[in-house]
C-alpha cells in the first residue's frame, strides 16, 4: 500500500489511526455484530459513539457548560443560512466581516433572510490577500451579530487574534481552521465548521453555540432549521449522518492521543514555518500573494513566475505522490493545505521537490 502526500483543500487528509481503526471495526463493531453503520441511531452503540464524540469536542476545546454542542447537516453552507434565520429577528441588523469568497457566500445568503451590512472588507477587486485590522472594523454596536471567517481557505488568510466586537455576539464560520490549536471558546458566541477540512470526512457539520442564544433563536421559521430542535434533542431530532460522527470520534481520539491541542498547534506552527521558510528562501521564483501577518498556517498558497511552470509543478509534483496542490479555479496558482493529519515528513518531502523545480528554473 502507497498512501499519498495528501494536500487536498477538503475534504482532505484523515490521520492514518482513525481510518485503520474503522477498517478493524467495520465488519464487526465492538462485538455487536454488524458495523456501526447498520446500527440505529437510537440504540445504545451508536449512543456511545455518539456521545464519546460530543465529549471529546468538550474536553479537547474546554468548551464551557454553558454552550451547546451539535452535529447538524448541510455542511457549512446550510450554516450560512440558519446563522441569520436563527439569530436576526425582524428589525435588527447583522454585520457581517468579509475576507473571502466563503464569507460573501456566507453574506449574500443572510441578505435573503434580512437585514445585513458589510462591517469591514478587505476585497481589492475579486482578491483579497489580508484580514482587516481592529481599526478597519465599522461595527454597529445594536448588530445582533456579527460574522466572521477565521480562515479563507482559498485565499490563503487566516486572523490570528479575534477581533473585538464588545458586547455584540460574534459568529465564526471555522470549517478550514477548526481545531488547529487551543481557542477561547466564551469569546464566541457561535462556532461553526463543515468537518471535512479538519476534523473528519463531509457531510457532519458542528456547530458550538451559547444556550441563551439558542433558546432565543426564532421559533417561527421551519423546526428542522431551529438550533433548539437539535439542542433539545442532543442532535437526534432525526437521523444523523452517523458514519461521518463515528469517523470524527475516531479522528478526535486520535487527537487526544497525541496530546490535544497544544501538540496540535506545535506541530502546525512547524509546518507552516518550514513551508513559508522555504518560499521565502526562494523569493526569486516562488512567490506568496498574502501579507505575511495574515498568512493562513492552514492552506498555504503561492505562484510560480508563469502559469505554465505552475501547472508543470503540480503535474510533477503529482507523479511524486504530491496530490491536491491545484489553487482553487478563482485564485489559481498553487495552493498546500496543511491540515491538522498532514504531518511534517510530508511537508518536507514537498519542500525538497520545491527547491529542485526552482533550480531548473
Ligand atoms: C469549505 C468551506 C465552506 C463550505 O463548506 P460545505 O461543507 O461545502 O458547505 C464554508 N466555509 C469555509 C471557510 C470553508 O472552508
Amino acid at each position: 500500500m502507497t498512501r499519498v502526500h495528501n494536500f487536498n483543500a477538503g475534504p482532505a487528509a484523515l490521520p492514518l489511526a482513525a481510518l485503520e481503526r474503522a477498517q478493524r471495526e467495520m465488519l464487526d463493531f465492538e462485538g455487536t455484530g454488524m458495523s456501526i453503520i447498520e446500527h440505529s441511531h437510537r440504540g445504545k452503540a451508536f449512543e456511545g459513539v455518539h456521545n464519546e464524540a460530543l465529549g471529546l469536542l468538550r474536553e479537547l476545546l474546554a468548551i464551557p457548560d454553558d454552550y451547546h454542542v451539535l452535529f447538524l447537516q448541510g455542511g457549512a453552507s446550510q450554516q450560512f443560512a440558519m446563522v441569520p434565520m436563527n439569530l436576526l429577528p425582524q428589525g435588527r441588523s447583522a454585520d457581517y466581516v468579509l475576507t473571502g469568497n466563503w464569507s460573501e457566500k456566507a453574506y449574500e445568503e443572510a441578505q435573503r433572510v434580512g437585514t445585513v451590512r458589510v462591517a469591514a472588507t478587505t476585497a481589492e477587486g475579486k482578491r483579497y490577500t489580508r484580514v482587516p485590522r481592529q481599526d478597519e472594523l465599522q461595527l454597529d454596536p445594536n448588530a445582533a451579530y456579527v460574522h466572521m471567517t477565521t480562515n479563507n481557505t482559498l485565499f490563503g488568510t487566516q486572523w490570528h487574534s479575534y477581533p473585538d466586537v464588545g458586547s455584540v455576539p460574534l459568529v465564526a464560520d471555522m470549517s478550514s481552521d477548526f481545531l488547529w490549536r487551543p481557542i477561547d471558546v466564551s469569546k464566541f458566541a457561535l462556532i461553526y465548521a463543515g468537518a471535512q477540512k479538519n476534523i473528519g470526512p463531509s457531510g457532519v457539520t458542528v456547530v458550538i453555540a451559547r444556550k441563551d442564544l439558542v433558546a432565543g433563536g426564532r421559533k417561527d421559521i421551519p423546526k428542522i432549521f431551529q438550533y433548539a430542535t437539535f439542542a433539545e434533542n442532543n442532535s437526534l431530532y432525526n437521523t444523523p449522518p452517523t458514519f461521518a460522527i463515528y469517523l470524527v470520534r475516531n479522528v478526535l481520539a486520535v487527537t487526544k492521543e497525541l496530546g490535544g491541542l497544544a501538540e496540535i498547534e506545535r506541530r502546525n506552527r512547524e509546518k507552516a514555518s518550514v513551508l513559508y521558510g522555504a518560499i521565502d528562501a526562494m523569493a526569486d521564483f516562488y512567490r506568496a500573494p498574502v501579507s505575511k501577518e495574515s498568512r493562513s498556517t492552514m492552506n498555504v498558497v503561492f505562484r510560480l513566475p508563469t502559469e505554465e511552470l505552475e501547472k508543470q509543478f503540480i503535474a510533477e509534483a503529482a507523479k511524486k505522490g504530491m496530490v491536491g496542490l491545484a489553487g482553487h479555479r478563482l485564485t489559481g496558482g498553487v495552493r498546500v493545505s496543511l491540515y491538522n493529519a498532514v504531518p511534517l515528513s510530508s511537508v518536507q518531502v514537498l519542500v525538497d521537490f520545491m527547491k529542485e523545480f526552482a533550480k531548473r528554473g
